[in-house]
């Protein structure tokens, strides 16, 4: 199984390490589909409320990195570093970005009355109290899975109101989120990155920062460099990386596919 456990808010990147801590044991009982059922519900007035927000780690796709940056109104430089601190996956060596806490432990955002950007949230928020797995084993491909994160703490599991897997997705708005970031978890599931005698180079780990997280860089990267003068990309295409950042960020992993892998996802110029 990959080690990236992008649904849980985690304290370690090691995927054994993170079962370990939650007492889970993965046989077929404890894994989840879409159609699975659980009871739970979280609200203002519950015990435990505001609890799960604090001493833990969590991981930030580029498209929370996106989403965070424009409600705070930064830059995506002002946001990494204000907001986040970088992590070292130690199986593939990629670097990842993770919430900064307060001294205490807090997530920054969290106020008595919730989560201050709940709107914009990261992705771990909001598949939590669900984690999901993907196995790295091509033999079992597709059949990726589901699982309850069940927190002592969490009172959560003593509600009455029931989901099936599909809707918890659904009103958490994490097919939107997976639909942006699909081409980036890609690259980050690619085989490839998992080999033992892979030690990526420093020009692959920065290329890999930036077109994951330094929206602006990148931006710089294409308008400002030679980056147009060797990859043709139409004028239309050109417009539209330049007023629409969604669309960058995802031109941007396209052009990771191709310099990471060699992946035919960009058009070089004849000359
Ligand atoms: S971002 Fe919001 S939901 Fe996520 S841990 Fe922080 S306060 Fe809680
Ligand atoms: S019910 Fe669980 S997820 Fe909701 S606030 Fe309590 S600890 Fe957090």
């Amino acid at each position: 199984m990959v080690p990236w456990a992008g649904a849980i808010k985690i304290k370690e990147v090691n995927m054994d390490n993170i079962l370990n801590k939650l007492g889970l044991n993965l046989d077929e009982e404890t894994k989840l589909t879409n159609d699975s059922t659980f009871s739970f519900d979280c609200y203002k007035g519950l015990s435990c409320y505001n609890t799960c927000c604090g001493d833990l780690d969590i991981f930030l796709t580029p498209y929370d990195v996106l989403r965070m940056k424009n409600r705070l109104g930064l830059s995506s430089a002002e946001f990494i570093s204000e907001y986040t601190e970088p992590v070292i996956h130690h199986e593939s060596k990629l670097p990842f970005l993770k919430l900064k806490l307060t001294e205490k432990g807090s997530c920054r955002f969290v106020t008595a009355e919730g989560c201050s950007l709940y709107g914009d949230r990261p992705l771990a928020c909001r598949y939590y109290p669900i984690g999901f797995g993907i196995y790295k084993n091509e033999a079992a491909a597709g059949s990726d899975f589901y699982f309850l994160i069940k927190e002592e703490h969490c009172k959560g599991f003593e509600e009455e109101r029931e989901w099936t897997v599909a809707e918890w997705r659904k009103i958490q708005e994490i097919d939107v989120y997976d639909d942006k970031n699909k081409v980036w978890m890609d690259i980050i599931l690619n085989k490839k990155m998992y080999s033992p005698d892979l030690e990526p180079d420093e020009k692959s780990l920065k290329m890999f920062f930036m077109g994951s997280y330094e929206l602006d860089s990148f931006k710089s990267f294409v308008f400002e460099s030679r980056f147009l003068e060797i990859f043709d990309v139409d004028d239309d295409e050109q417009e539209l990386l330049k007023k629409d950042e969604t669309e960058l960020m995802q031109f941007a992993h396209k052009w990771l596919q191709y310099a990471l892998f060699r992946m035919p996802t960009m058009k070089l110029r004849q000359s």
